[in-house]
This record gives structure tokens, C-alpha cells and sequence, in this order.
């Protein structure tokens, strides 16, 4: 590869980060290939497509990327450039690694460099398409050489190059952070709960419970938007708190909750949902402005169970049946009773 497309690929990989950031989509392979490929422009048809999603100003799916990339993608064009990101990488770390030798041994560098290519040629060796890297290797470890006559410039381009590399390391944590988690309660989102219980879909004896606050339009009716997000962020910190051993909380969507419990059986999951709700009673939130001390939350609780073979969506659909039920008894329960 030459020069001038080297700076082309690293280039678009610096611009890719930033776009998984802005459109809050996870930093998954898939998505990573996507916006790759969206950036160097290589499939102008997806390029198009992308932008009609965009225009729609709406989170892009799961669905929806899966849709854009089985049309426009190959695999192959994946694993390019999946594998160079992850090559690019561990280049990056060793470029870190290597400025804190270069500093106190001045071989240090070049030994770093050298046993990098040493590595790169034994993955070459093994079949794996890296050219790329491989031309990034030896032109940055010739372009080392040259910049080595000068040990001022060495060091000052190697501490710029570690400012860059950890703005981009921790924009990466940042969007994968952003993707999976939810902003105002901290919790895992919808999104990680779909990941999660597909990955669970395998295990039977687990249990979901689906939580609703009670009459929470009333609360941002009668207390305003700013009061509604503070009792939103204390019930998710009570339904937490009731999490132990492998129970994991999400926040499903508005006002509701999502707990997904493994390895448990109905007595016990009915127990932890009820320990659940008595908690929620316990919520004081104080109005700064008025002083006035907001309670009497409640929540209604439903539960099902994973069955073997049972679609997610099914699972999901049957605690919403037990939910509504505990809403049409009215409210403040936990179903079914046994
Ligand atoms: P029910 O007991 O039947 O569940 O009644 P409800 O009022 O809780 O149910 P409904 O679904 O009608 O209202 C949910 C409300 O939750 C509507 C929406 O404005 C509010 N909500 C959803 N997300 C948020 C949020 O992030 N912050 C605040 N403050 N309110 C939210
Ligand atoms: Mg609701
Ligand atoms: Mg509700």
C-alpha cells in the first residue's frame, strides 16, 4: 500500500469513531464495518441509503443496520475492516507502550517496532489479508528512523501521537458506554436487555420481571418533567439494590423496569419482585423548590418464565400479560400469585 493510502485508511478510521458517537450506535463489528465503509465512500449505493436513514432524525436499529449491511456489504468487507481496526489497535498500544522505552532506552522503539512486525509476519504467515497493516508497520518504522535523527521532534511527535490515541480510546469507551447504558438511571438499557437475553435464550430456569411505576404521568402532571426523571433515577437505584447474585436490572423503556433473573425458580424470582415493590414505597423525593417531599410510589410487577426453545420476544410479551393483569387488579402487586 502506498503512503498516500495509508494516511487514507487511518484517516477513515479516525473519522468512523466519531460518527458511531454522534448516531449512539455501539462500536460492534457490524456497525463498525457500516460507518467504515460509509466514510471511504467505497459503496456509494450505501452511502445513499445511510443518509435516507439519517435524514429521518430517528436512532438507527439494530434491524435497520442489519438490513443496510446484508445489502450493501459483503463479508469480506467486514473482516477488512474489522481486522484492521483490531490491528490498528494493538499497533496503537504498542506505539504508548513503546514511548515510555523510548524515553529511558534509545532502542527501545525500534525493538518494539520490530518484534511488532515479527508478529505481523507470523499472522501473515497464517493467512490472514493484512497487507495494510503490514505497509503501516514498516512506513511508520521507517518514518521512525528519519524522525529519530532529531530526539526532540521524536518524542514531541510521540506525545502528540499518545494525546490522539487516548482521545480516541476513551471516544470509543464513550460511545460503546453510551450505546449499551442508560443516561439518566445508569442502568443497562433496552438495548443491552435484547443482547443479553438472547445470549441467556439458551439456559431455561430464568425468570424475567417487567416493572411499571403506577400512575407516573400524574407524578410529571402534578410535579413537573424534573421531578418524574429524580423519581425515575431513585426507583432504578431501589430496584439495584434488590439485585443480588446474578439478577441484572435494566431500564426497558420509559417509566419501566426490566430484571432478568437466572438460574432461579418462581418462589424465589416472586419474592426478589416483591421485595421489589415494598422498596419502591419507601421513595422520598424532595422538591427543592417547595421543600415538599414527594412518596407513596408504587409499581406493579409481572412475571414469566423462559422456557426452553421459547422465543425473547415471547418471554417479554407474556410478563407484559401478567403486568397489565397487576395493573387491572389494581396496581401496586406483583402477578401472577403463584
Ligand atoms: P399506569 O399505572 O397505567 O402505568 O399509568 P402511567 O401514568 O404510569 O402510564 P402511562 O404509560 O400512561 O404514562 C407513562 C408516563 O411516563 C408518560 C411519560 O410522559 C412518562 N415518562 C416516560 N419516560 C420518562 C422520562 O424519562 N422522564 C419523565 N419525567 N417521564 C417519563
Ligand atoms: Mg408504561
Ligand atoms: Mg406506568
Amino acid at each position: 500500500m502506498s503512503d498516500k493510502n495509508f494516511e487514507m485508511s487511518f484517516s477513515n478510521l479516525k473519522q468512523t469513531i466519531p460518527l458511531l458517537i454522534k448516531h449512539k450506535v455501539a462500536a460492534l463489528p457490524i456497525n463498525y464495518a457500516l460507518w467504515y465503509t460509509y466514510v471511504s465512500n467505497e459503496v456509494p449505493e450505501l452511502n445513499l441509503a445511510l443518509e435516507g436513514v439519517i435524514k429521518q432524525e430517528r436512532p438507527i436499529t439494530e434491524a435497520k443496520t442489519k438490513e443496510l449491511y446484508r445489502q450493501y456489504l459483503s463479508e469480506s468487507q467486514e473482516v477488512t475492516a474489522w481486522e484492521l481496526r483490531q490491528s490498528m489497535e494493538a499497533m496503537l498500544i504498542e506505539l504508548t507502550q513503546s514511548i515510555t522505552d523510548t524515553r529511558s532506552e534509545t532502542n527501545g522503539f525500534k525493538i518494539t517496532m520490530d518484534n511488532c512486525v515479527d508478529n505481523l509476519t507470523k499472522v501473515e504467515k497464517e493467512g490472514l489479508s493484512i497487507e495494510e497493516v503490514m505497509a503501516l508497520v514498516r512506513n511508520l518504522v521507517k518514518e521512525t528512523q528519519n524522525i529519530r535523527r532529531s530526539t526532540m521532534s521524536f518524542n514531541s511527535a510521540l506525545a502528540e501521537a499518545q494525546t490522539e490515541i487516548s482521545a480516541l480510546r476513551s471516544q470509543l469507551e464513550k460511545s460503546q458506554q453510551e450505546a449499551l447504558y442508560d443516561a439518566l438511571t445508569g442502568l443497562s438499557n433496552r438495548r443491552y436487555f435484547d443482547e443479553e437475553l438472547a445470549s441467556h435464550a439458551v439456559h431455561p430456569n430464568l425468570f424475567l420481571i417487567i416493572v411499571d411505576l403506577d400512575h407516573f404521568k400524574k407524578i410529571n402532571d402534578n410535579y413537573g418533567h424534573v421531578m418524574g426523571d429524580l423519581v425515575l433515577k431513585a426507583a432504578a437505584k431501589k430496584i439495584q439494590a434488590c439485585c443480588r447474585d446474578s439478577a441484572q436490572a435494566f431500564r426497558f423503556g420509559g417509566e419501566e423496569f426490566a430484571i432478568i433473573v437466572p438460574n432461579s425458580t418462581f418462589a424465589k424470582t416472586r419474592s426478589l419482585a416483591e421485595t421489589m415493590r415494598r422498596s419502591m414505597e419507601k421513595i422520598a423525593v424532595k422538591d427543592k423548590r417547595t421543600g415538599e417531599v414527594l412518596g407513596d410510589i408504587t409499581a406493579s410487577f409481572g412475571i414469566a418464565e423462559l422456557r426452553k426453545g421459547m422465543n425473547p420476544l415471547v418471554l417479554v410479551e407474556s410478563a407484559d400479560k401478567q403486568l397489565y393483569e397487576a395493573k387491572r387488579l389494581g396496581r401496586n402487586r406483583v402477578m401472577p400469585i403463584m
